[in-house]
């Protein structure tokens, strides 16, 4: 008997751990099914290039069909409602039943919904699939109001994308400073710094209470008493993981789905990986749910080997990268717990600098902004657990591939 391999959620995660099954022997089936009408595509252009008009649907494919068929990979579009453990069978929305040997969750994360009078109204949008950039996008009118309440990346990268297609941008961000939850201050006071230089509006401490409209948002109303004019809403408030699949089957959920090193869940026939996940993590020696391409593809390959019958732990630095404007910024770790920061680069006036953070003198995570090579040899440091003179480090005079050699 032929065995079969199911995953559920055809994204990221998916478009690696089913290659990667090919890759490590499994001759069986592979049957992705996802719940999505489309082929396993990239999803951070959504709120990037794509939203900006820069790339066209079929260019986010993250590999061609033809790569799929080659190695026998199959695609269902549906949606996974139960998973029975005993009877090793899924059943799907409309009451498709599909039994498994293996079974790999690749779930995701959904976007977080505010629930706020009004917050149903016409034109107030999320963004997490190719659906909603184009709603947004059917939407842009040069010259009208783009409110975006939350000040995180997703809800950066879409005021700039918004501003390139000529709309007046306000960010409203209910904390103290943008991208408070995962940045230093530096950075914070940089990006709105180069927001406001491009016209967006950057407003913090501002919490919205409402949304108004007949039918169609057309007002914001904050906590203070503030009115804005809003033509379209974003919001970008954060993600859910896609746990509730898994924790009605029994599976362990705390804060995603638990895996262990080798993305092995409690059921020893079920993997996980990707945004859906909550793995230990030796390196930060903590529990953690990442929300990012690398993630996703990494546990991938790892839940690809256990399956396999391989032990492949999973111990990557975490890493992520934005895009707004004309600059990239590319982090490498995680900079939870910081005692310092230490800049190489001019954040006041440049548009490339590092902001390298540090616990007990040892870097955790650096926030590289146009610097590759920073960003490179951050990894390096970080992942190898590599000794660094600060007062080199911050040192321009020095290139930085000479900064390890003392
Ligand atoms: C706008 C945007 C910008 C981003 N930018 C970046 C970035 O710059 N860098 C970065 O590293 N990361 C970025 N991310 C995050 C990154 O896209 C995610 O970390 C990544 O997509 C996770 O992949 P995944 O396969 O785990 O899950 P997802 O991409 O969330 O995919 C899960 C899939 O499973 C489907 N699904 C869920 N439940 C079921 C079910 N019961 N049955 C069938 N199908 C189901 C979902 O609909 C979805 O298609 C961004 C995300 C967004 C939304």
């Amino acid at each position: 008997m032929t065995k079969k391999c199911i995953i559920i959620g055809a994204s990221h995660a998916a478009a690696q751990l089913a290659p990667s099954l090919r890759q490590g022997g499994w001759e069986g089936d592979i049957l992705v099914v996802g719940d999505e009408p489309y082929l396993p595509y990239h999803r951070p252009p959504l709120s990037k290039a794509f939203l900006a008009g820069e790339k066209t649907v079929d260019s986010l494919a993250i590999r061609p069909e033809a790569f799929y068929e080659n190695n026998n990979i199959q695609f269902m579009v549906g949606r996974v409602t139960a998973i029975d453990r005993d009877t090793k069978t899924l059943t799907l929305t409309d009451g498709q039943e599909l039994s498994y040997d293996k079974l790999a969750l690749c779930m995701g994360s959904r976007v977080r919904k505010v629930s706020l009078p009004g917050s149903e109204l016409q034109g107030i949008h999320y963004v997490r699939n190719i659906a909603d950039a184009e709603g947004i996008r059917s939407q842009v009118t040069e010259g009208e109001h783009a409110v975006i309440v939350g000040g995180g990346y997703i809800g950066l990268e879409t005021a700039s994308a918004l501003r390139k297609l000529g709309m007046k941008v306000l960010v409203l961000e209910m904390a103290s400073r943008i991208l408070q939850r995962v940045t230093a201050p530096e950075l914070s006071e940089f990006y709105t710094r180069i927001h406001t230089e491009k016209g967006v509006d950057v407003r913090t401490d501002m919490s919205v209470v409402s949304i108004t409209g007949d039918t169609h948002c057309e007002k914001v109303i904050c906590a203070d008493g503030s009115v804005f004019p809003a033509d379209l809403v974003v919001v970008g408030v954060g993600v859910l993981p896609n746990v509730e699949l898994a924790e009605d089957a029994g599976i362990t959920v705390n804060n995603g789905i638990v895996v262990n090193e080798f993305c092995c869940t409690n059921d020893d026939n079920i993997v996980a990986a990707g945004d859906c996940t909550n793995h230990f993590n030796k390196r930060y020696d903590r529990r953690i749910r990442l929300e990012s391409v690398p993630n996703a593809s990494e546990q991938g390959k790892t839940a690809a080997a256990s399956i396999c019958g391989v032990k492949k732990e999973y111990n990557s630095l975490p890493w992520f990268w934005s895009d707004q404007y004309d600059l990239k910024l590319q982090i490498a770790g995680l900079s939870q717990g910081y005692d310092q920061v230490l800049i190489r680069g001019d954040n006041f006036t440049s548009r490339s600098f590092a902001a390298f953070y540090f616990k007990d003198e040892k870097l955790i995570s650096a926030d590289c902004v146009n610097r590759p090579q920073e960003f490179m040899l951050s990894k390096k440091i970080i992942s190898q657990k590599l000794e660094i003179d600060l007062k080199r480090l911050v040192d321009e005079s020095i290139p930085v591939k000479e900064l390890l050699q003392c």
